[in-house]
């Protein structure tokens, strides 16, 4: 029987850029920008990876929606282990509902047991689509996981969780969707030989017929304040006195 895992990945801005807002404040710069797959996704398709390698599954399908470009990120998905990749080719703006919606047709069409997301893209920091997905399709959901362990005779997964002050333990029937937080695992480096392999790999190109019009309209977009410089004391007196009287933080 096969057992399918499919990753969604996101192409975001690469987390070493300094992002920039555009003059007229409607978004960020992204033009001549380099851009990456989302950190948490590398955590998601690296925990689909293992799962197969330990014989817990069959095949690993990575699935990015947005325009012609995130083929390069899928290309990087397959050198680091998927086995194909789907693009949903749009050029509509994506909010996590649209996403979702345009994930679940691509779980109803390959029947997967999991379906890994990144808990959050560091780029809208929106943190809903795996829960959305969740929803839509009816299926249990294990956020901000850290650790996940299969009990295939049950057709059941554990999943901890990392929760405020502390960790959470859920058993969710399969199939489920899961969201990957930082410490899920290390991410491998894609080798060199694996990156000439993904060349060979399958990339679908689909377009399917989905409302996904943006319910949301973003009014503007601002950097953050710009920090004030410091100020160098000279002596540890001079440090107490400025904490006590000045900042009147001690
Ligand atoms: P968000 O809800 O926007 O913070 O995103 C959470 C996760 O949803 C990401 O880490 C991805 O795994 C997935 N996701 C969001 N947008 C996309 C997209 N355009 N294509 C594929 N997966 C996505």
């Amino acid at each position: 029987m096969q057992k399918k895992i499919l990753v969604a990945i996101k192409r975001v801005i690469d987390f070493n850029v300094k992002v920039r807002v555009k003059t007229d404040g409607s978004g960020v710069e992204t033009t001549h920008v380099k851009m990456s797959m989302n950190p948490f996704d590398e955590i998601a398709l690296e925990e689909a990876v293992r799962l197969k390698e330990a014989g817990h599954a069959s095949e690993i399908i990575a699935v990015s929606a947005g325009s012609e470009i995130c083929q390069e990120t899928l290309r990087t998905a397959l050198a680091l282990g998927a086995d194909r990749a789907i693009l949903i080719k749009t050029d509509t703006e994506l909010q996590p509902l649209g996403v979702a919606k345009l994930l679940k047709a691509i779980v109803t069409q390959e029947n997967p047991f999991l379906v890994f997301l990144g808990k959050q893209a560091i780029d809208d920091d929106c943190n809903q689509t795996g829960q959305i997905l969740a929803g839509l399709l009816d299926w249990p959901q294990g956020t901000f996981a850290s650790q996940i362990m299969l009990a295939e005779n049950e057709n059941k997964i554990i999943v901890v969780r990392e929760v405020d002050g502390g960790l959470e333990t859920v058993l969710l029937n399969l199939p489920a969707v899961i969201t990957a937080d930082l410490r899920l695992n290390q991410p491998r480096y894609a080798s060199l030989p694996n990156i000439m392999k993904a060349r060979q790999k399958q990339i679908e190109i689909i377009t399917p017929d989905i409302d996904i019009t943006p319910r949301l309209v973003t009014l503007k977009t601002e950097p953050p304040p710009a920090r004030k410089s410091g100020i160098r004391v000279n002596s540890a007196a001079e440090l107490v006195d400025k904490l006590t009287h000045e900042a009147k933080v001690i």
